[in-house]
């Protein structure tokens, strides 16, 4: 009966073997610090849950073995170790500190005791038997570098606690190339103060910070940069923590500044919600109030480490479940002084390896490093209602925000509608002027303009308060590059005295490079301002003006050219001599009326219109006349046009018509507003007729260079057309209509616009832009120009008068009447031609009727011209 009862034990041992690979109950080891109270927890919740749910070991428990240990005391950790080995666990989980993990790690090793840990560590190489669930710091690193190259941060600063931070954030330091802009990497101190390190880094000008430190600290170092007014809506934080939601960021999030960081663990998740819920039903009241899980709240929190020691706990019951399908697996009690070994030791690891699950901290996965792979990170960032996820970073596609547009937008539409917004000004008319009354005004009602409607409007869109406030120095704002300090305006906005500054402001390359500008509300360019030109006293000889100097020397040399071509082709024409003597038919001599002095008579004659008592009878002189007579009607009829034009208008005296006119000369001064955009346009210009005109304003002496418009405008006028002012368009415009005697000259030189200017790294700039474009699609700005520029404080004055000096005449030059000198001269040739023909006609009648020989008749014919008898011939009569 007994070996019957025996063998029965052994059939039913053997048989429990067959059905399940897995002892009954697995115990694992975790090594804990005193401190890591969060981590035990952690640990024995996993235990417990995988040992509850059944769905992972049906058939198995998990029994945790836990052991305290001393963080810096790594003999008292090997001791540890052993004792747990000596018992018999299937695994080691543990420690967080690196000084006793690395003699674990080192037992376990030589054991073959798969090792799971969930601390930062940055080594490259990892032992065989461990698996470390936290992801390396070079991946992370890679996050910090993608987000600031997606937010296009060209400087900033690092404020790190330790060495570890610089190792985290290396990535960082070595994508910054030589010839960026400079980072600033600076270390926490020692103490609780670190207002002077702040204090040092706000003097710089610097608003985007790094920080990374532990996430105790964070609530403690974003209080006391509060407190030196670090924390501003122009201020970003980029927070390497990965626990930045336990961190009690109540006082910050009306701050409007920008607060960012990474999470592994979403602790809006519906099991990390379980698992905080439980774990705070589990704690009594005493327990609260030591648990370092809390948040200032009270309540629980699931910290990086902690979800990642949940998830190690899950990872080795899933490995063991996958190898149990495949061995036969004993727990083996193992001696730290013997050479032993755990035979399933690699084979649990290289399952865990190669398994991939969906964790606490997302998709686990490891590469063939044994380094955390295709992990996705939360990017969160504070809100007014509180920490709220933005986008996801994963190591294959980098950031990706997926706030849209629209959501962004509205964020800060509420966030504006809160403020009350100081707003840097200069007087400038009409942007900026002290309104007339006869009471004293205070605040914004002192002040009235185009600019002052402006962000009235914008107000109006947006919903937010300001106060106008003018810049101390009255300036623009001009970078020194000697001290590199700006002035004016934008100092103000540097030095966050002010959040808005709306003038003629101009945008600029280098105030881009300094502060932020909205897209523009106006736009011009640089122009002259100068006086009108003088109205010139009649002219005693304003007769000669119609036609210019060379067409009345062509008109000259023509009245010649065609009076001696009559005479000539008179004198070779048989057809214009006749007998003086009608009863003779065989008269002595001939007659000819065309002399030279009658031919330029004739000329005369016909050119004023008058004609003469002898006319040509000869179709060659009649050419001849004929064209003249045409010739005179155009000239005479363009002349008496233009001559018309000439006496109904005014004529104006305008020694410049462009800026190349002020470069050729030296007696007219010019000079521009001190320290503006115009300046800075001519100084940095390479077009040389800028580069001389800049070279000519430096050299005055006294300057020419003035400290507003207002003087700039006074000095043209006082100088009486020995000054003129390089002004913007629009304050031309301005001054025009209300100062008659001034005017513009010529075009622009340039081309660009007006913008509101705000801190650099502002977030209200896309909502101001774009309520400047719905008021600019709504007509508002055009309604505001016109009312400051043509309507109040006395628009309008000199309209009359720009109408009236828009109309000129011109004189008429060679190109307006050329062609008909041309058809004069066509004319002249084929008269020349017809005398020719009527000539040798006449020889071949008078060679029949005599009968001559045709050659013989040619020498009587020339003979009168060889006697230059002028007015007879021996020419029979026709
Ligand atoms: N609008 C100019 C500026 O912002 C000032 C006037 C000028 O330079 O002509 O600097």
């Amino acid at each position: 009966m007994a070996i019957n009862l025996r063998t029965l034990l052994i059939l039913c041992a053997l048989q429990w073997r067959c059905s399940n690979g897995l002892p009954e109950m697995i115990p694992i080891g975790g090594l804990f610090h005193p401190s890591d109270d969060k981590q035990e927890i952690a640990f024995r919740y996993a235990v417990e849950k995988i040992n509850s749910d059944r769905a992972i070991l049906p058939r198995s428990k998990l029994s945790a073995q836990i052991e305290k240990i001393p963080p810096q005391d790594s003999f008292h950790a090997s001791k540890k170790v052993c004792h747990l080995l000596r018992t018999g666990v299937a695994a080691i989980f543990g420690p967080q500190s690196a000084h006793t993990a690395s003699h674990v790690q080192s037992i376990c090793d030589t054991m073959e005791i798969p090792h799971l840990e969930t601390r930062w560590d940055y080594r490259l190489r990892r032992e065989s038997c461990l698996v470390n669930l936290y992801p390396h710091p070079t991946t992370l690193s890679k996050a910090y570098v993608d987000l600031v190259k997606a937010w296009g941060w060209k400087s900033f600063t690092i404020i790190y606690e330790n060495n570890e931070g610089l190792v985290r954030l290396q990535e960082l330091l070595k994508a910054h190339g030589p010839y960026e802009f400079p980072i600033t990497v600076r270390q926490l101190g020692e103490g609780n103060d670190y207002r002077p390190l702040l204090k040092q880094i706000k003097n710089s000008a610097e608003s985007h910070i790094v920080l990374d430190c532990s996430t105790q600290r964070i609530y403690d170092v974003l209080k006391q940069a509060q407190q030196i007014g670090m924390m501003s809506d122009y201020h970003s934080y980029l927070l390497t923590s990965l626990d930045l939601h336990g961190v009690d960021l109540e006082e910050f999030k009306y701050g409007g500044t920008n607060i960012t960081a990474f999470r592994l663990v979403d602790p809006e998740g519906p099991e990390v919600r379980k698992i905080t819920r439980d774990w705070n039903l589990g704690m009594d009241a005493k327990n609260k109030k030591d648990f370092p899980l809390m948040n200032r709240d009270n309540e629980t929190f699931v910290k990086a480490e902690t979800a990642l020691m949940y998830d190690a706990v899950h990872l080795f019951a899933k490995a063991l479940h996958d190898l149990d399908t495949s061995q036969q697996i004993d727990i083996k009690p193992l001696s730290c002084d013997a050479v032993d070994f755990w035979p399933h030791g690699y084979s649990l690891i290289n399952y865990m390896k190669v398994v991939e699950m969906r964790g606490l901290t997302g998709i686990i996965k490891f590469d063939h490093q044994g380094f955390r792979s295709d992990f996705v990170l939360d990017i969160i960032e504070l809100t007014r209602e509180g920490l709220k996820k933005i986008g996801t970073w994963n190591s294959s596609e980098g950031v990706n925000f997926t706030r849209t547009y629209g959501e962004a937008y509205t964020q800060i539409v509420e966030i504006i509608q809160n403020k009350t917004f100081v707003v840097t000004t200069i007087l400038s008319a009409p942007y900026v002027m002290r309104k007339e009354a006869s009471e004293k005004l205070i605040g914004n009602a002192q002040f009235e303009g185009y600019a002052v409607d402006l962000i009235h409007e914008i107000s109006r869109v947006l919903g937010f308060n300001y106060t106008i406030k003018l810049a101390p120095d009255g300036r623009y704002g001009s970078l020194n590059r000697e001290t590199n300090e700006w002035d004016g305006m934008i100092r103000e906005l540097l030095d966050q005295k002010a959040d808005l500054a709306i003038a003629d402001l101009t945008i600029t390359y280098d105030r881009e490079q300094a502060v932020d500008f909205t897209m523009p509300f106006m736009n011009l360019g640089i122009s002259i301002l100068y006086r009108k030109p003088i109205k010139q006293p009649p002219n005693l000889f304003s007769f000669l003006s119609p036609l210019s100097l060379d067409v009345w020397i062509y008109m000259a040399t023509a009245y010649l050219g065609v009076s001696v071509l009559l005479f000539i082709l008179a004198r070779f024409t048989p057809y214009e001599w006749h007998n003086p003597h009608p009863c003779n038919p065989n008269p002595d001599h001939l007659e000819n009326q065309f002399s030279l002095n009658n031919c330029m008579w004739f000329a005369i004659g016909s050119l004023m219109q008058q004609g003469c008592d002898f006319l040509p009878k000869a179709v060659s002189t009649r050419m001849v006349a004929g064209m003249w007579w045409f010739f005179t009607l155009i000239m005479i009829s363009s002349y008496t046009a233009n001559l018309a034009a000439f006496l109904t208008v005014e004529r104006m005296d305008s020694p410049i018509e462009s800026a190349e006119d002020l470069a050729k000369q030296t007696k007219i001064k010019y000079g521009a507003l001190r320290g503006g955009s115009t300046v800075a346009f001519f100084r940095d210009s390479n077009f040389s007729t800028y580069q001389r005109m800049w070279a000519f304003m430096e050299s005055q002496r006294p300057s020419v260079f003035t400290s507003s418009n207002h003087e700039g405008v006074e000095q043209v006028v006082k100088g009486k057309g020995g000054y003129a002012f390089l002004m913007e368009s629009t304050s031309i415009e301005y001054v025009i209509e209300r100062n008659c005697e001034l005017t513009q000259v010529g075009g622009m030189l340039d081309s660009k616009g007006y913008g509101i200017a705000m801190p650099p790294n502002s977030p209200f700039r896309t909502a101001i832009s774009g309520a400047i474009l719905k008021l600019q699609e709504e007509g508002k700005l055009h309604i505001l120009k016109t009312r400051w520029w043509k309507e109040k404080r006395g628009g309008g004055a000199c309209r009359d008068d720009t109408t009236k000096t828009s109309s000129t005449a011109n004189e008429l030059g060679l190109a307006n009447v050329g062609g008909v000198f041309v058809v004069l001269m066509g004319g002249m040739g084929v008269a020349c031609v017809i005398a020719v023909c009527e000539f040798v006609w006449k020889s071949r009648k008078v060679a029949v009727e005599e009968r001559w020989l045709f050659g013989q008749s040619l020498p009587e014919k020339v003979k009168p011209l060889e006697d230059f008898e002028p007015t007879t011939s021996k020419f029979p009569p026709n």
